[in-house]
């Protein structure tokens, strides 16, 4: 295989050159099959990494490769890609030489279905700056904290699922903040759509968060005993519901003392509360309700007595406020039992909501430890990293996976922006002429997505807030009344037959660009609501506030306030907010991609099952990905570059050529031959337009 002698480097052996380690080399590169066939192939060889031009793909090998020691990272510093096998390390450096460089901040956009390797990858490259970049004491505790942060993070959000014992149940964007010298002096994170839902419900064969049962089978016996908890997870309600106490590839017990550890390095000194917390979550979940005439009652005040203790509340009050609804009736307030369902639903939204606001107060404590505070370091740039989610399509899709694809649709969009805007100024920057590549632009499922008034998520936003018969049904019609008409949506009613036929009638269709999703939208309101009862909320709110103040919740449960006349925005609406804010975020810096792939459904080393891996290769968009770097030049390189590798090709180049760089690389095309149409000289760069002239130029090089 010729394409195998590209690239040939000493440091390259004949194993790293399995098949092309940059697909833009393929010859057949509109084939899917081919490219599948250059990924399966590498992969058997353990070569996990290959490039689209800049863009990583990974397939996660479900193996510990010894490709992550220090000897590697230091093989990857200040290299050109093509200079050493695609890795990971060579993303983070070269973003982080380009943040050095061109005083440019940064950004790796990591993205892949849940088990693809995202978390795994982002923790990678934080290592690789942690041990190559130079520090000074001040900075090691930066460092230390940074990597600290991770299993702090991961244990309060990550879960045991069907589809990744690990998997973050969270989006996640962190910036990695450089000083002058390039060392790294501080963070920031930001957290996207925390599954709360999983603290109250998992499914068969899931479990909670890692938190409570590294609590419950690592904690000290004394811990234990002031918090009221039984070294057994199957005594509590909310951590029965998917029958998986144990994970065989997890040890609670030792990832609680590194959480611990954790906690300790972060500068945590208020553990204890955030523990007692965790452990009212255990006990409200344990609260039964009994009664009749549908008026609910708490059947034992065990649960109530633990809780008051650890939160120090008051006992009555919180017994009140988990049977009871506050409303304003003809101006006053008036106190309204609920029934049996609405009780559960209402300790059910109490726990989501403790638990959800503690995870966003701990990111907030880590952030606050990694804010750099020396003044004279006021100036600094910015590598981001962000670990979301990917696209979803499972056989039953709810609102969770319609914010998902919604957020992965932004991430598209922006990538149609920045990399075809970036392939655009560089022929530009250079002064190169090229004709502009087709592409699908996503922008059209956005603005059905977000736009106001008419867009799916105002829509669903004035459902909630109609009083009367709103529901998810009479939402279902709204959109067909909207929207109905959209090349982009369908429902049962407005589907042809054969649509028709694998819809109900209670989903509706979005065509997104990686491919149709049928939405259930049952539950949506309800979700989108995010708390069934508003006094609930407004408790909440202030039992929360004992995270802070712990000696005024007893008084602020006294003096709820009356409900407020605006309401906070729906969870659609804030998602979209926050995504609107990311795109701010990442729009303002250069980014590279990294694309996680998994290769198998059962989590084991060395399968490859080639259905999954096209299905990932359509919504991970890398055709189409392949396609626009090819639609151009496939290939650049300085001139420099070009022509320490090739002079040897040409006599007159053969010695130490003396001219410029460019008369250099002007007389060595001419010698090989190269015809106008397969190559532009920019003002640093030569452009070449196919492979094979490339191809057949490295030829010369070994014979
Ligand atoms: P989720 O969306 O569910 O959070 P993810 O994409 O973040 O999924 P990871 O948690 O990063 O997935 O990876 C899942 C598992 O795959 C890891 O726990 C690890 O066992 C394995 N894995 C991922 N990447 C690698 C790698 N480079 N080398 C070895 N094993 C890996
Ligand atoms: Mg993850």
């Amino acid at each position: 295989d010729k394409s195998n002698r590209y690239d040939l480097r000493s440091s390259l052996t004949a194993r790293d050159r399995v098949g092309v380690q940059d697909f833009v080399l393929l010859e057949n590169f509109t084939s899917e099959a081919a490219f599948i066939e250059n990924l399966r192939k590498r992969f058997k060889e353990n070569l996990i990494y290959t490039y689209i031009g800049s863009v990583l793909v990974s397939v996660n090998p479900y193996k510990d490769l010894e490709i992550y020691n220090k000897n590697h990272m230091q093989r990857y510093r200040g290299v050109n890609f093509y200079e050493v096998s695609p890795h990971i390390y060579a993303v983070g450096d070269n973003s982080y030489r380009s943040m050095r460089t061109e005083r440019k901040d940064q950004c790796i956009l990591i993205s892949g279905e849940s088990g693809a390797g995202k978390t795994e990858a982002s923790k990678k490259i934080l290592q690789y700056y942690a041990v190559t970049c130079p520090a000074s004491e001040q900075v090691q505790t930066v460092k230390d904290r940074l990597l600290q942060s991770n299993p702090v993070l991961e244990a309060f959000g990550n879960a045991k699922t069907l589809r990744n014992d690990n998997s973050s149940r969270f989006g996640k964007y962190m910036d990695i903040q450089f000083d002058f010298k390039g060392a790294p002096v501080g963070g920031h994170i930001i957290n996207y759509l925390l599954e709360k839902s999983r603290v109250v419900h998992q499914n068969h064969g899931e479990r909670n968060f890692h938190i409570f049962y590294q609590l419950i089978e690592g904690g000290e016996e004394d811990l234990l005993r002031g918090l009221g908890l039984e070294r057994n997870p199957q005594q509590y309600q909310y951590l029965v519901k998917g029958n998986c106490p144990k994970v065989s590839s997890i040890n609670d017990r030792t990832d609680w003392k590194t959480v611990r550890k954790a906690l300790t390095v972060i500068g945590f000194d208020e553990d204890e509360e955030l523990l007692n917390i965790i452990a009212s979550v255990l006990h409200l979940g344990n609260v039964q309700y009994g009664g009749e005439d549908g008026v609910a009652c708490i059947t034992s005040d065990t649960q109530i007595k633990y809780l008051a203790r650890l939160l120090g509340v008051n006992g009555t009050v919180l017994t009140e406020a988990l049977t009871h609804k506050k409303i304003i009736a003809k101006g006053e307030e008036v106190c309204v039992p609920l029934n049996l369902e609405q009780a559960s639903s209402a300790r059910d939204a109490l726990s989501k909501a403790v638990y959800g606001r503690t995870f966003t107060w701990l990111v907030n404590k880590i952030n606050a430890s990694l804010t750099y505070t020396d003044d004279s370091c006021k100036h600094y740039s910015v590598i981001g990293l962000l670990d979301i989610y990917g696209f979803e399509v499972f056989q039953h899709n709810s609102f969770e996976q319609f914010c998902i694809n919604y957020c992965n649709e932004k991430l598209q969009q922006l990538f149609i922006e920045l990399t075809l805007k970036s392939e655009q100024e560089e022929y530009e920057a250079e002064g190169i002429t090229w004709e502009p590549v087709q592409y699908f632009n996503n922008k059209i499922i956005c603005d059905l997505v977000e736009e106001k008034f008419k867009g799916i998520i105002s829509i669903l936003d004035e459902e909630c807030l109609r009083p009367g018969d709103a529901s998810d049904l009479t939402f279902l019609e709204k959109l067909e009344d909207t929207v109905g008409g959209h090349p982009h949506f369908v429902t049962h009613k407005l589907a042809d037959t054969k649509t028709r036929k694998v819809m109900s009638r209670e989903e509706f269709r979005l065509l997104h660009y990686a491919g149709e999703v049928n939405y259930n939208v049952n539950g949506f309101l309800d979700k989108n609501n995010d708390l069934l009862f508003r006094n609930l909320k407004e408790l909440s709110g202030c039992y929360l506030s004992f995270l802070l103040r712990p000696h005024r919740l007893h008084h602020l449960l006294n003096h709820l306030p009356p409900p407020s006349v605006s309401a906070p925005p729906q969870a659609a609406t804030q998602f979209k907010a926050s995504l609107a804010k990311l795109m701010e975020i990442l729009m303002s810096k250069e980014p590279s991609y990294v694309r996680c792939m998994k290769p198998n459904d059962s989590k084991q080393a060395g399968r490859f099952d080639e259905v999954l891996i096209r299905h990932q290769v359509k919504y991970l968009g890398l055709m189409e990905n392949l396609r626009v770097r090819r639609a151009g030049f496939a290939y650049r390189r300085r001139y420099e570059l070009f022509l320490q590798r090739y002079k040897s090709l040409c006599p007159d180049t053969w010695a130490n050529w003396q001219g410029k760089a460019f008369d250099g690389v002007a007389t060595l095309v001419k010698h090989l031959g190269y015809k106008p149409e397969e190559y532009k000289l920019g003002r640093s760069k030569i452009f070449i337009r196919f492979p094979k002239t490339l191809f057949a130029t490295e030829e010369g090089l070994e014979t």
